[in-house]
């Protein structure tokens, strides 16, 4: 299974164009590039992936303009999704959540970060850049 970047856009940046700045465009490419590399990883180790019944890919949120970001329950407010540098991954046992954690190597040789299981249930947050902590598996 892969992503494209119109996945991971879902249509917003043409709704919400004007906040789609050249720089969160790059950002974007970038993480559906890493994404799918982990994507690639995931599933050489057999995990079950599956497409989310909404967005009709494993993508079940990407991209997210201010105005999305601030309707979504518990969202950061300085949320990564916002400038294209964090994926939520559809993972509704947990078992992508699960591999990662006990195996971070993969993300190690692709510099991505988890935001740890216990705050995402139903899926896997991943990003490309380090959260303050350092982190490879990070407590939001
Ligand atoms: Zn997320």
């Amino acid at each position: 299974m892969r992503i494209t970047l119109e996945n991971y856009l879902a249509g917003r940046d043409s709704v919400y164009f004007h906040d789609f700045t050249p720089e969160i465009k790059a950002n974007a490419e970038k993480t559906v590039l890493l994404t799918n590399a982990l994507l690639a990883v995931l599933e050489t180790e057999k995990i079950p992936l599956e497409a989310h019944p909404n967005t009709l890919s494993i993508v079940s949120s990407g991209w997210r303009p201010p105005q999305i970001n601030s309707q979504v329950k518990g969202a950061a407010v300085r949320s990564k999704h916002m400038t294209g540098e964090a994926i939520d991954l559809y993972d509704p046992d947990g078992l992508i959540d699960e591999y990662l954690l006990t195996h971070p190597e993969p993300m190690i040789a692709l510099g991505l970060y988890l935001e740890h299981p216990s705050a995402t249930k139903g899926w896997a947050h991943v990003q490309i850049i380090p959260p303050k902590s350092g982190n490879r598996v990070f407590y939001p």
